[in-house]
């Protein structure tokens, strides 16, 4: 029984097969699966591994035959599964701290980079590489390591960017709701909304309607 004039804690299903996919990068639209942490507006849409593996269908982290093949493979064995789950939001966590102190433009502990770093290890004593369009990738197979195969690509793309990618242009979503992380790569380098059409507008809406409230007060 709920507390008395307490409002029932409404759960929305989880859009970890639909999220927008703005984030600029394979890493940041990994962190973007989970909205607002620490607000009573947070979203978790990765909660169990058939919604990590939702994701991971429509983020295009490995071909849908991959992904068949993991479902089948674990579909009797909900502990290894659950194992999967903990690991990849593990690594979630860890890519959304490297990524924060980025947005906020302060330097990354050792500690974090470490992990990442031996993240990418493990990953890599199972994969192949292999010549693609013209280069070559490392290419990790479900059939050879299930975890690596999922978390293998993610890693590299935290690692890539980091390598990479001009960390100035890092940010953090500045909706309320939000804070998700993306790259801006407009020219004026001043986007602030992971995407207009939602988060800007949800803080336009706000701005109308505080004003409308001065104007009555
Ligand atoms: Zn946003």
């Amino acid at each position: 029984m709920r507390a008395p004039g307490k409002a029932p804690t409404v759960v929305a299903p989880s859009r970890a097969g639909s999220l927008d996919l703005v984030g600029g990068e394979l890493a940041w639209d990994f962190t973007n699966t989970s909205s607002a942490r620490g607000s009573p507006a947070h979203q978790e849409h990765l909660r169990d591994f058939d919604t990590l593996m939702q994701w991971v269908e429509h983020a295009r982290v490995m071909p849908p035959s991959d992904c068949a093949h993991i479902r089948a493979a674990l579909s009797h064995h909900p502990r290894r599964a659950r194992r999967v789950f903990d690991r990849a939001i593990e690594l979630r966590e860890l890519i959304w701290m490297i990524g924060t102190a980025l947005a906020e433009q302060r330097p990354l502990p050792a500690r974090l980079l470490d992990l990442l770093s031996a993240a990418h290890a493990e990953n890599l004593r199972h994969a192949e590489m292999r010549m693609r369009l013209g280069s070559y990738i490392f290419v990790f197979d479900p059939r050879r390591d299930i975890l690596a195969a999922i978390l293998g690509p993610i890693t590299l793309s935290a690692l890539t960017l980091l390598m990479e990618k001009d960390l100035l242009r890092t940010r953090r979503c500045a909706g309320q709701e939000c804070g998700w992380l993306f790259f801006d790569t407009t020219k004026n380098n001043r986007r602030r909304w992971c995407e207009m059409r939602v988060c800007g507008n949800r803080a336009k809406v706000r701005a109308i309607r505080e004003r409308q409230r001065g104007r009555m007060g």
